[in-house]
């Protein structure tokens, strides 16, 4: 039986099994066709990075099931790859809060491809992979991948050029306590870390400020990607599957001194924990990438 047969049932498998099935399938699918073969055209570190962001990047798809009440067994190549991958490698905090797969994936292609500033090229990165992810065929009931950030940010500073992306959270159901869990490993940087307690508290917000050293801003853009079909394609666009969209009003509120593309409104209140922004992640890995002596992160 080739690997086609092989995707073919175990698709039709898990679909009675339902959708978390099929999401953590699409993962592991991208997992094995587009990432591992990949892996061996980079450096040692970088193979590194890949290896241990995978095994978390299972955890995190194991995790998912369990969360949802479905059996991991069930899902034969997530199964296989927990007897194969080395997952005793995971911390104790890595396996009680795996990062989201989306986010891990997001980081899984920037060591492989590099994320430029050139948006174009970056989306259309996205794309290839968001409809390698979707659950569905075309024609069938276009539902929710649980598994996939629906808002994705891009956070820049342009003296010296470094760029990082980010994902919000998409598990429903499991927003706050992921985010705590997200905070208590320190994925955040320690200011965000404290805006979004001080946020998620209901208190009143505190302002993180990224002050880039040089002469160089922080500007964030964020993108939705939507299905390639169906009621929410944008045919005007040059992506008709990507529509930009404003900062939430907590977001303006809590990084005063970013640019955001477009331009804030007025009326975008955040109906969800504010540590579920993209934002959070893309300024977090921004300022990891650029370092103390180019941005500097304060509270006041
Ligand atoms: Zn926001």
């Amino acid at each position: 039986m080739n690997r086609t047969n092989v995707f073919y049932e175990e698709r039709h498998f898990n679909y009675e099994r339902g959708i978390a099935h099929l999401c953590v399938e699409r993962f592991m699918v991208v997992l094995y066709d587009d990432i591992l073969p990949l892996c061996g055209r980079l450096g040692q570190e970088s193979r590194e990075q890949i290896t241990s962001l995978t095994i978390e990047y299972i955890r995190s798809l194991q995790f998912s099931l369990e969360k949802q009440k479905k059996r991991v067994s069930d899902n034969k190549l997530l199964h296989d790859a927990t007897q194969s991958f080395p997952l005793h490698r995971l911390t104790d905090e890595q396996r009680k809060w795996p990062r989201h797969p989306y986010v891990l994936l997001l980081e899984m292609i920037d060591l492989l491809h590099g994320f430029s500033d050139c948006d174009e090229i970056v989306l259309s990165r996205l794309l290839y992979y968001h409809e390698k992810l979707k659950p569905c065929e075309p024609g069938q009931r276009d539902r929710n991948n649980i598994l996939e950030s629906t808002t994705i940010c891009q956070a820049k500073i342009d003296v010296p050029k470094i760029v990082s992306w980010g994902g919000s959270v998409p598990c429903k159901s499991l927003k706050k306590p992921y985010i705590n869990g997200m905070m208590a490993r320190g994925i955040f940087h320690k200011c965000i870390k404290e805006a979004i307690q001080v946020a998620m508290a209901a208190e009143e917000s505190i302002k993180v400020k990224l002050q880039v050293v040089s002469s160089g801003k922080v500007f964030s853009t964020a993108y939705q990607l939507k299905r390639a079909w169906g009621k929410t394609r944008l045919q005007h666009l040059k992506f008709p599957c990507v529509s930009l969209v404003p900062p939430c009003t907590q977001c303006q509120q809590i990084y005063p001194t970013v640019k955001y593309h477009p331009s804030p409104t007025d009326h975008r209140p955040a109906l969800w924990p504010f540590g579920n922004c993209a934002e959070n992640y893309a300024f977090s890995r921004l300022i990891n990438k650029a370092g103390a002596s180019v941005i500097r992160p304060s509270t006041f």
